[in-house]
């Protein structure tokens, strides 16, 4: 046994994150091993209160702290209530909110419409975004859906969904690169797709 198992068992939980590979895996335990005891305590305090500290908004599901029942976004005053903009993920929200071209409300979906993983529409906060639209007064749904196959799948479900209610449905315009993720869209690229959604038919 070259590693020994309370090594290798951080090292696998760290592989299992997404975009680190086993040999990222293995640097960060290493550097948590021979560094300093800071990081090595305040890590898993992080961690734990990660989620303990933290909630969804009963409105949007964007992300709150556990003791607010909605959102920066959804309290805010002055946001038009008439748009909404639909995302996969709360860091797509940040990633809109950097563009400063939005000024309506959001949705977060949890994730896109994906056959193969055997994600369908109740896996997704998409049933809570059709009862809001039925409560009235929004009169536009952006589909900021990520440009891949399972954001496709999303948006076209979506419309199919929404228009008979009577509410136009946008999707942003190309130009995002397809496959990426809108969390790591450049800010000028974002807002580009963004004053150019089109009406989806
Ligand atoms: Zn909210």
């Amino acid at each position: 046994m070259l590693i020994p198992e309370p090594v290798q068992r951080l090292i696998d939980a760290f592989a299992r994150l997404p975009g680190i590979g086993p040999k990222t895996a293995s640097r960060l335990t290493f550097h948590l091993l021979r560094g300093t005891q800071d990081l090595s305590y305040e890590l898993p305090q992080a961690l734990a209160e990660l989620k303990a500290n933290t909630g969804e908004c009963e409105q949007c599901f964007n992300i709150t702290m556990a003791d607010e029942p909605l959102c920066q976004i959804c309290v805010h005053p002055q946001r038009e209530d008439s748009v909404l903009c639909a995302v996969e993920e709360p860091l797509d929200v940040i990633a809109l909110e950097r563009t400063a071209g939005f000024k309506g409300r959001y949705h977060v979906l949890h994730g896109a419409l994906s056959p193969i993983e055997g994600i369908g529409p109740d896996d997704l906060k998409i049933a809570e975004l059709i009862e809001r639209v039925k409560r009235g007064g929004i009169v536009e749904v952006i589909v900021a859906t990520n440009p891949s196959m399972e954001g496709d799948a999303t948006a076209m479900y979506l419309r199919q969904q929404l228009q008979p209610l009577g509410v136009r449905v946008t999707r942003l315009a190309r130009g995002l690169p397809v496959g990426g993720d809108l969390e790591y869209a450049d800010q000028s690229t974002l807002l580009r797709a963004l004053s150019g959604r089109q009406e989806m038919d």
